[in-house]
């Protein structure tokens, strides 16, 4: 048995490029044979994900990476998936009231930034996520939402990953999500490693035993990194599996 039983791995910026560039299936499929053996031996942490995408997009690389075991967090912290059971489980925080205030915000949203070249990303439940392909843009015009947000009285929490805008209610986050895994399995905290790259990853880091990033990691990230690998994205998780087996 080694020293961790789950490693939660972000999406986007780690696992996968977070731009539409093809994934590297062929470095999947190592992290994919890393949990076929996890599974099997018991002897090296599950790979899990901890991502804002919305569930269908984590479900579908849950599952390509021969996860059949252990929930992984969605929408940054509003659903658990369990590959184990099929399950979705959301925030017992969200009800109607959240859900009336999601859609109300993306309405006034593409009032304000439509026009601008803004989309919001389908697919998303009690969350909402604007796109714009360019990053600067997008920083141009977060503290307005953030404002807007505020002065509509909606609680929602407003961070920048690069080409998205990810507006989220201010309970929930990556690490309410992780809580709620750790409990539905009760793997113990001190057991996990966790790798991510932008700011709701501080929120994995909270968490875990031991955090980790690739090369290309924001600078508040890297500051809450036990570990900074070299290399970028997929290499930086595969390197970072490497660390935890030999510490
Ligand atoms: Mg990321």
């Amino acid at each position: 048995m080694g020293r961790y039983d789950l490693l939660i791995c972000d999406i986007d910026g780690c696992l996968a490029p977070e731009t539409s560039e093809p994934m590297n299936i062929e470095k999947l499929s190592l992290i994919a044979d890393h949990n076929r053996r996890a599974i099997a031996r018991q002897d090296r942490p599950i790979i899990t994900l901890c991502s804002g995408r919305p569930i269908p997009f984590v479900e579908t690389l849950c599952r390509v990476l021969q996860n059949t075991t252990v929930p992984c967090v969605a929408e940054n912290g509003v659903w658990l998936y369990d590959p184990s059971n099929n399950g979705y489980a959301m925030d017992e925080s969200i009800g109607p009231d959240e859900v009336k205030i999601v859609h109300a915000a993306e309405q006034r949203m593409m009032e304000l930034y439509h026009e601008h070249g803004v989309r919001i990303q389908p697919g998303k439940s009690a969350s909402l996520s604007l796109y714009h392909p360019d990053p600067n843009y997008l920083e141009s015009i977060a503290p307005a939402v953030e404002k807007e947000f505020h002065s509509q009285g909606w609680p929602l929490r407003v961070s920048l990953t690069l080409f998205y805008i990810n507006c989220d209610f201010s309970q929930i986050s990556k690490a309410t999500g992780i809580r709620r895994l750790l409990s539905q399995t009760g793997i113990d905290p001190h057991r996990t490693a966790g790798i991510g790259d932008t700011s709701s990853d501080l929120g994995i880091a909270e968490v875990v035993e031991t955090f980790g990033c690739p090369s290309n990691a924001i600078a508040s990230v890297k500051a809450a990194a036990d570990f900074i690998s070299e290399h970028e994205q997929i290499d930086g998780v595969l390197d970072f599996i490497q660390y935890l087996e030999s510490n």
